[in-house]
């Protein structure tokens, strides 16, 4: 089997086709659920997807510099809950997620070598310990100069 993409294999559990609903892409609701959590804690003044920053990462607070990506678990590989890995086409999910893990690293790369402090939240942060978040991004965005 080689290890060209193509579109993903059906899911091969329920486990699993639950997680990539819950992990879209783009406009994801981790995504949503983050930046409703800012705005309601008074921490506005963010950008989404800013342009002028590296990678446009999700959330962006320009003046701070600091980037905030909002990672979904089964996608990117979240190091705390470690979600199962796929028990079929195991070689495509191998290279995929191998392929998104490097595209977050190198993001991060490029944003820290432009003097960016760069923050990842995870899926099940959000959901488990959305106080815990709140206040060490609160915390970050008080120890950063303007
Ligand atoms: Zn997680």
């Amino acid at each position: 089997m080689t290890a060209k993409l193509g579109p993903p294999p059906p899911a091969s559990s329920a486990a699993v086709s639950r997680s990539m609903r819950g992990n879209a892409p783009k406009g994801t609701q981790p995504e949503i659920v983050l930046r409703q959590l800012l705005w309601s804690n008074g921490l506005s003044g963010y950008r989404l997807h800013w342009r002028s920053a590296p990678g446009r990462p999700d959330v962006a607070y320009p003046g701070r510099k600091l980037a905030i990506f909002v990672n979904g678990c089964f996608w990117h590989r979240c190091p705390h809950c470690r979600p199962p890995m796929p028990k079929t086409n195991v070689e495509f999910w191998a290279r995929k997620f191998e392929l998104n893990v490097e595209r977050d690293a190198r993001k991060t790369r490029e944003l820290e070598d432009a003097g960016w402090a760069v923050r990842t939240v995870w899926e099940c942060q959000l959901r488990c310990e959305p106080d815990e978040v709140v206040a060490t991004i609160r915390e970050q965005l008080g120890s950063l100069s303007r």
